[in-house]
């Protein structure tokens, strides 16, 4: 196969739809449907006995078998393990991740033949640890991960390529002011953009790991629990079978009320039952902070990309969640702008992602670029030293966030004794002044200093974050003009024997806990 022949594949891998685009023939990205005949893949896993399925049937086991199903694994990235034992288990959430990419894969394969090249979606207020989990899935399912990009940039680049930017006409326009509101299943990601025909620049971004419209639901399913409880003086919660069955419920009601005044609901635990019907305002009215946590974050990347809301030519809505009524009217009253909901809302990431993997491939062929990406690091990354005065673990930013990527910075740390061979640093991400408020990367150690070094010796260490927000870093001691790359020990994450034996083992679908 030539490489002109090689599909460019973007994988939006969300917290609870994940979806895949390609480009065709004529270069116009185009959602693939799976196995099942739909263009969104649950991101659910039911592990039955040794078998793995994923998806459609997956979600519908929730109603019955939610102890043996995993959802919304993308939440607990960056973490050892997933947050709940599944069908008596623990699982890294990379390895159920990548039982995802793995459906999400070969169905895609079924009709664009074989494949491991991909372009996959992250938040953009992912970190660093988060991105590297993310990259682990990829290699777990066996796929090349050809760059990881930002949801709202992926976006930004589908809606420019929609709008005819990216084209020579497009391009001689003036710039653009973008803010992507991006609310999906789990997670929140703002992001402003300055598009500059085919330049897309990202000026700031701001979101929340943990809040989507997941969070809707569970307002939703604590009111119907509550009255299940005042009437039957039972609480369901304490069942997961009963709550994934209502959450199932809830999710159903929450979509009726999107487009129609009133929704019934349905509990059922224990053979009893209470049927609820709510109304848009009271689901409004219960979910006003949560809107509101959006909009404060909205404001927040607004003033750190140094705009108004009266500078902004769009404002783009992403994610499944931005069909409820409240996200528009909010961002309407604030923008004084209809919100842009041209774009498929589910499908514009992969679409984005798709048009990146496309470039990628392009530009390794020798072709010419079409388009161009800047992004921003979304969290300041420090290294951590002690006060001399309070003891206290103090976060020494050394490239604050909102700054464009690649960049690298250098940090110079002093030998504290003759002949120390060796130096620990230790590395964060985090706004805090305090290091144990932020998340650890993890650490460095310099080793094989010289010999003979007197005490106070200069040693630099050189911190590079690529364009993907990956991060790279090399020491450099000044007296013997050597530049080391270092490894990054970390503290969550999987170590490459881990890495190496799932992979293996996920490449054969069975879901026996490997030890
Ligand atoms: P993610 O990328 O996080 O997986 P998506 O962008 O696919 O998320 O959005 C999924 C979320 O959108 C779910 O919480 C789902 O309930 C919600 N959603 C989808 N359609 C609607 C609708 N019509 N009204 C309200 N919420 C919706
Ligand atoms: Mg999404």
């Amino acid at each position: 196969m030539t490489k002109a022949n090689i599909p460019a594949v973007g994988i939006d891998l969300g917290t609870t739809y994940s979806v895949v685009a390609r480009l065709d023939e004529r270069g116009q990205p185009v959602t693939l449907v799976n196995a099942e005949g739909d263009r969104l893949t649950p991101s659910v896993v039911l592990l039955d006995g040794d078998d793995v399925v994923v998806g459609k049937e997956a979600m519908k086991a929730m109603s019955s078998e939610a102890d043996r199903v995993a959802e919304c694994a993308k939440r607990d990235m960056g973490h050892r393990a997933y947050h709940r034992v599944i069908g008596g288990k623990q699982y890294p959430p990379e390895v159920i991740q990548a039982w995802i990419l793995n459906k999400l894969r070969s169905d895609a394969v079924q009709q664009i033949g074989p494949f491991e090249q991909a372009v996959i979606t992250v938040p953009a207020y992912f970190d660093e640890v988060r991105r590297k989990a993310t990259q682990d899935a990829g290699y777990l399912a066996g796929c090349e991960v050809l760059d990881i990009i930002n949801e709202p940039t992926a976006a930004a680049v589908a809606f420019g390529f929609q709008h005819g930017f990216l084209n020579a006409a497009g391009s001689a326009d003036r710039p653009r002011h973008v803010l992507v509101y991006d609310l999906g299943g789990g997670t929140f990601d703002v992001t402003v953009m300055e598009i500059r025909g085919s330049e897309f620049l990202a000026l700031a971004t701001d979101g929340d790991v943990a809040l989507g419209g997941y969070d809707w639901d569970q307002r939703l399913l604590n009111m119907a629990a509550d009255a299940f409880q005042r009437e039957h003086s039972l609480d369901l919660r304490t069942n997961a079978v009963a709550v994934g069955k209502l959450w199932r419920e809830c999710e159903d009601a929450k979509r009726t009320l999107s487009a129609r005044p009133k929704a019934p609901i349905v509990a059922e635990y224990q053979g009893k039952v209470v049927r609820l019907e709510i109304s848009r305002e009271q689901f409004e009215e219960t979910t006003q902070d949560l809107l509101d946590r959006t909009r404060f974050t909205c404001v927040q990347a607004l003033r750190a990309a140094s705009l108004e809301w009266s500078d902004l030519d769009h404002v783009l809505l992403v994610g499944g969640s931005t069909r409820m009524p409240m996200v528009r009217a909010m961002l309407q009253k604030i923008s004084g702008k209809v919100p842009d909901a041209s774009m498929a809302a589910d499908e514009a990431v992969a679409h984005g992602a798709a048009l990146q993997a496309g470039l990628i491939l392009a530009k390794s062929d020798g072709r010419p670029a079409t388009f161009s990406i800047r992004n921003v690091n979304s969290h300041s990354l420090g290294v951590v030293g002690t006060d001399p005065q309070t003891k206290r673990r103090r976060n020494g930013i050394v490239i604050p966030r909102n700054t464009p990527l690649p960049v690298s910075a250098k940090r110079q740390f002093k030998t504290a004794k003759h002949d120390q061979r060796s130096i620990l640093v230790q590395i964060v991400e985090g706004e805090s002044p305090s290091a144990d408020d932020c998340t650890s990367i993890g650490r460095c150690t310099v080793a094989d200093l010289p010999s003979e070094l007197p005490a106070k010796s200069p040693i630099d260490v050189i911190f590079n974050y690529q364009a993907d927000g990956r991060l790279k870093v090399r020491v450099q001691v000044p007296q013997m003009d050597r530049l080391l790359e270092t490894e990054i020990v970390r503290e969550n994450g999987l170590s490459k024997e881990h890495l190496d034996a799932w992979r293996r083992h996920i490449s054969g679908q069975k879901a026996t806990e490997y030890r």
